[in-house]
């Protein structure tokens, strides 16, 4: 079985990188173990979906969003694999998208605020959304937008559902 394994590169990459030059590459490199050229993000996230990685890390597990940090890839947790025939990400996600879908969230919100705020405003399956809200996440992180907290210690009263475990972050105004 062939094994493709993508590797991203940081070429002459500022502090900041904004967000659409992170979704388009543009100063990322990649490169494949098949030797098959990619260009940019487009074809490399293509390429992955192929070889059934993931789309958002493209099979490494971690996410780099600039050239100093790197985290675990929410999308796979870390696995770097993907279900078969995930759709294709909707990879043209321009800054002022990510504002509005921020501007959306509530002070106090989990995946599945950003799931509803993404819904609508594009296509793909669950998964496709699923992987373009925890990358955005991450870049509100790092633009220090928004703080993880922990999850709530209090038990929340009857008819109130709330699933422990999953993970809330915080508005920075
Ligand atoms: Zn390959
Ligand atoms: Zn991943």
């Amino acid at each position: 079985m062939d094994e493709h394994v993508i590797t991203i590169g940081w070429v002459d990459a500022p502090d900041e990188i904004a967000y659409h030059d992170y979704v388009e590459g543009t100063y990322n490199s990649f490169s494949c173990t098949c030797d098959l050229p990619l260009p940019d993000r487009d074809t490399a996230t293509r390429h992955a979906a192929e070889s059934g990685r993931c789309l958002m890390c493209l099979g490494s597990g971690t996410i780099s969003i600039n050239p100093h940090q790197s985290s675990g890839c929410d999308a796979c947790a870390g696995s770097g694999r993907s279900e078969p025939g995930t759709i294709m990400i909707q990879a043209r996600v321009t800054e002022s998208f990510v504002k509005e879908v921020a501007a959306l969230l509530p002070d106090e919100f989990g995946l599945c605020d950003v799931v509803a705020a993404l819904e609508p405003r594009m296509k793909g399956g669950a998964e496709a959304v699923l992987s373009v809200a925890a990358g955005l996440i991450r870049y509100l992180e790092v633009q220090g937008e928004v703080v993880l907290c922990t999850a709530p210690d209090f038990l929340p009263g009857e008819g109130v559902e709330q699933r422990y475990g999953d993970p809330l972050w915080l508005r920075v105004r």
